[in-house]
Parts: C-alpha cells; sequence; structure tokens
C-alpha cells in the first residue's frame, strides 16, 4: 500500500484544521523535546507559530535511555500540550508509547510512533485502525525497506495517513548523535508515495548543526522538518543540546522556506 507503483500519485496528508503535508511545501513541526509546565509549552507554541510552524511538537511520554531520566508528564502534558493548542490553533503531534494510552491521544492532531517503536508491530497494528495521521520515524538502526513495511503495517489495518520521518541512524560516526541519511529522503519519496519530512534535531544532537541539515533536507525535497524549540535550551530537561532558542528556530524557518521555494 506504501509502494509507489501501485499508487504513482503523491499522497497528501490534510489534517480537518487545514494543515497540510505532502504537497509540495515545506511544513515545520516544532516544538520542545519534553512539555514541561504551562508556560513553558505556550511560550514555544506561540514563539513557533510566529516564526511560521504550522503544527506543535512535543513529548508527553518520553522513551528515554535510562530509567532514571526525565519520563515526560505523561498524562498531564497531554492536557497541557491541548491547552498550547487551545491558545495558538497549533495542531499537536506526539508520541505515543504503549496502545493502553490511546484513549488519552483523543485531542491529539498527529501520532508519533518514536524510533524505539518502529518496529513494535503490535502498536503499528492497532494504530491502523485510527482515524487520524502517524507519524512514523525510522528506527535507529533500521533500513529503509524496514521503515517502509512498518508504514505497510499500518496502512494494512486502513489507516494510509503515515509520514515517514528520517532522524539519523547509528553508524561508527560518534561526533554526531546519529548520522543523518539524507539519502534517505529522495529514495523514500521513489519508492513511495508518503509524505516524507525530516528531524534533523535527533538526527546530529548538536544545536549549530541543525540548520545546515535542515537547509539540506529541503534541497533534497523534503516535506517537512520536525525540529525541537525550546525557550531555555541550557535548563531543558530533556535534548537541550539539540535544542533551538526561538530566535534561532525564526532565522532557520526564514532560510529554509527559501530552500523549498528554488527545489
Ligand atoms: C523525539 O521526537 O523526541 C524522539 C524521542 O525521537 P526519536 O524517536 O527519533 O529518537
Ligand atoms: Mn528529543
Amino acid at each position: 500500500k506504501a509502494n509507489r507503483k501501485f499508487h504513482p500519485e503523491d499522497t497528501v496528508i490534510k489534517l480537518p484544521t487545514g494543515q497540510v503535508i505532502g504537497d509540495g511545501s515545506l511544513a515545520l513541526i516544532a516544538g520542545p523535546c519534553s512539555v514541561e509546565s504551562e508556560a513553558q509549552i505556550c511560550c514555544v507554541a506561540e514563539r513557533v507559530k510566529a516564526a511560521g510552524a504550522t503544527f506543535l511538537r512535543g513529548g508527553a511520554f518520553k522513551p528515554r535511555t535510562s530509567p532514571y531520566a526525565f519520563q515526560g508528564l505523561k498524562a498531564e502534558g497531554l492536557e497541557l500540550l491541548k491547552k498550547a493548542k487551545e491558545r495558538t490553533g497549533l495542531p499537536i503531534v506526539t508520541e505515543i508509547m504503549s496502545i493502553g494510552h490511546l484513549d488519552l491521544f483523543e485531542d491529539v492532531d498527529v501520532i508519533q510512533v518514536g524510533a524505539r517503536n518502529m518496529q513494535n508491530f503490535e502498536l503499528l497494528k492497532e494504530l491502523g485502525h485510527v482515524h487520524k495521521p502517524i507519524l512514523l520515524k525510522r528506527g535507529l538502526a533500521n533500513t529503509i525497506e524496514e521503515l517502509l513495511m512498518s508504514a505497510e503495517y499500518i496502512m494494512a489495518g486502513g489507516n494510509e495517513q503515515v509520514i515517514l520521518c528520517e532522524r539519523g541512524i547509528r553508524t561508527y560516526e560518534t561526533f554526531t548523535r546519529n548520522t543523518l541519511d539524507i539519502s534517505a529522503v529522495p529514495i523514500l519519496k521513489r519508492l513511495s508515495h508518503l509524505p516524507v519530512i525530516v528531524d534533523p534535531s535527533h538526527a546530529s544532537g548538536i544545536n549549530w548543526l541543525v540548520e545546515p541539515l535542515a537547509m539540506a533536507a529541503a534541497a533534497v525535497g523534503a516535506d517537512g522538518l520536525i525540529i525541537e524549540v525550546h525557550n531555555d535550551p541550557s535548563r531543558a530537561l530533556c535534548d537541550g543540546a539539540q535544542s533551538l532558542t526561538p530566535d534561532q528556530f525564526d532565522v532557520l524557518a526564514k532560510k529554509v522556506q527559501k530552500v523549498t521555494e528554488t527545489v
């Protein structure tokens, strides 16, 4: 179902509220790694909206490597995202870790499946019955083919609104958190009709690398970017090192849109 051979035209994801991914424009999804407080999420939401973002990201259930690290505000985080959405009109993108939480995701506009759950097939099958877009991230050490098969798991259940996300893969390089596989974008777009977005924040792990990687993603035809933005990166509870300030995101947003206009 994800294969372009049987579906030559691009899939365009359109939310009931009007936001679009996959129509040739560059969708900007921005916000903090984790929702931390009402003031934080609302401040960031207002700033990224002003900069041109059309979706708000923010983790409520966080898949942390250490069980002792901040695990997210969970249900309360989802409530705060809802408040930020009421305030700004920005639709919410947030990660699901367990199908047992699905009831809490009623007001979530786009459900994210994180890299660590890309092959949680039972979760994917359940999301196949959901009537909202799924943002599916590539696993830390998964091939392009495996990413497409995971999309297939969701689509096989009837939900064909899948957004693919390249977020870097693990290689022998240690300078960056992951290695951005930029070629995955044109390859995925050739093999599949689904929209493809890039996450330069998790791909690099370093805030000054986010802008150049975002520019590269726009240049190779990505349909969108998902970028971590924090009002005070040095105090972020998660992923501060790769987070942009709202001012930095503002600069990036203008530059990347110019790239998309020329490709
Ligand atoms: C995230 O988006 O905050 C996240 C945990 O990303 P990934 O699953 O790509 O590591
Ligand atoms: Mn993060």
